[in-house]
């Protein structure tokens, strides 16, 4: 394709978002062009958690099989106290969960989703996918865009989605006078390590079979197994103390071990073994209702860039894809009409799971008398109340007068658990 032929959709960004949007848009027989900045289509970072709402959309894609193929499925979501190493609630994902949500819970490692789509759209013969390149310029059309790439191509689309993160230069463009990224000072170190090499964390026990967060004051660590069981995925998060704008010197190595020093031996187990190559801060925004402009939208992290304390950031964004995907076809092709549908119908469930997501960061960080009514409130839950996620984990991703989805299948629930002693 030459780099100045018109394109009809135009994505920027082949991360979980724009791929998935690729392929959604494609199924509904749009040809779509992918410009992504890295020298490849791939991943960094580890493991992934994926919900009933994610799976359902990979689903209707057709790729859940082969998402799932190396996944592993917890039978818990567990609570722990990351100090007193006490279980303070847990949530069953076994038979009962998959009943009721119609798909399961699962775990996988991120390269391996990122895979699937990727296998996905080069089955596609209507999506062509382009790396190194690093779009630098948007210039809004009264009928499409125009992006110019750091390597002097220039493409035109007839609609544009920026795909593109948390940083996004799609989203600078629409919102000039957007409000800085809200930034609470919070770091995550995070990486896959052997499960063999896992020993002392799990102290003595040999399976690792729940998705377990650890929470403590200003900290929390989630560890779970990803690839069938064979690596364990951790995740170590904290508040830094001496975080200061105008300098690096916060959120270091040092500062990692002096968070988690006080911590019971199986969370200092973990964070003795967790990867330090990098250390990511962490930040979200307030959430804006006016990402899209005429034929530009956002979608994904670019439009709703959340904290992870739920676990729903990649899940938003496929969600995101499916319901663009059917506004579209919905709205016969009409784009302005179809993107403007796309964020009415987006913003206010992204914007509650942005919100979410900050609250529920607030109450596993929280110290002294409000951390102990945290675990007396949450203690008295049953593992099997699910009237607090319904919300989250219920919703079908599709335009309001769309077709509805298929209805949930059978699905996976998981390789049997041995019964051998457990973590939790
Ligand atoms: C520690 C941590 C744990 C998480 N755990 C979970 C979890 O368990 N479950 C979950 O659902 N979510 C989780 N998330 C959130 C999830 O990772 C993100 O929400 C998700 O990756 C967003 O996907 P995206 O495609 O919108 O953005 P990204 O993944 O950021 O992809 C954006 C892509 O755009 C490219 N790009 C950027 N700028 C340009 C440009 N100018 N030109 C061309 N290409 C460009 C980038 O290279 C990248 O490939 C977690 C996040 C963190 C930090």
């Amino acid at each position: 394709m030459s780099d100045r032929e018109k394109l009809p959709f135009l994505v920027i960004g082949g991360g979980i978002g724009g791929l998935t949007t690729a392929l959604a848009l494609s199924r509904h027989g749009y040809p779509v062009h992918v410009l992504e900045r890295a020298d490849a289509f791939a991943e960094i970072g580890a493991g992934l958690q994926l919900a009933p709402n994610a799976s359902r959309v990979l689903d209707r894609l057709g790729i859940l099989d082969e998402v799932t193929k190396d996944a592993f499925f917890p039978r818990r979501l567990v609570l722990m106290d990351a100090m007193s190493g006490d279980r303070i609630t847990a949530l069953e994902t076994g038979e009962q969960f998959v009943r009721r949500y119609g798909y399961p819970y699962f775990v996988t490692h991120r390269a391996d989703l990122l895979r699937a789509l990727l296998d996905a759209c080069r089955d596609s013969d209507r999506i062509t996918l382009a790396a190194s390149k690093d779009v630098v310029e948007i210039i809004p059309l009264p009928e499409g865009a125009r992006v110019r790439c750091a390597d002097g191509s220039v493409y035109q689309a007839d609609a544009l989605i920026g795909a593109d993160g948390p940083g996004s230069a799609v989203r600078r463009t629409l919102l000039p006078d957007d409000a800085a990224p809200v930034f609470p000072g919070y770091v995550a170190y995070r990486g896959t390590v052997p499960m063999a090499d896992m020993s002392a964390a799990l102290a003595g026990l040999r399976e690792l079979r729940d998705m377990v967060l650890w929470t403590g004051p200003g900290m929390h660590l989630v560890q779970y197994p990803v690839r069938r069981g064979e690596l364990c995925n951790l995740v170590a998060v904290f508040g830094s103390r001496r975080y200061r704008s105008d300098t690096d010197d916060w959120g270091t190595e040092e500062e990692l071990d002096e968070t988690f020093a006080l911590a019971c031996p199986q969370v200092r187990g973990c964070v003795e073994v967790i990867n330090r190559d990098r250390c990511w801060q962490l930040f979200d925004r307030v959430p804006a209702d006016n990402w899209t402009q005429d034929h530009i939208t956002l979608l994904g992290d670019a439009a709703h860039p959340m904290l992870q304390y739920v676990a729903q950031g990649a899940c938003q964004a496929l969600e995101d894809a499916a319901v663009l995907a059917d506004s579209l076809r919905t709205h016969d092709g009409a784009v302005a009409a179809a993107f403007k549908a796309y964020q009415t119908e987006r913003y206010p469930r992204t914007a509650r799971v942005q919100t979410s997501a900050r609250d529920f960061g607030e109450i596993l960080h929280i110290d002294g008398m409000g951390a102990k009514l945290r675990t007396a409130l949450l203690s008295q839950r049953t593992h099997d109340d699910y009237s607090d996620i319904d919300w989250l984990y219920a919703y079908r991703a599709e335009a309001p007068t769309g077709r509805p989805a298929p209805t949930g299948r059978p699905a996976p629930t998981g390789r049997p658990a041995p019964a051998d002693r457990e973590v939790t």
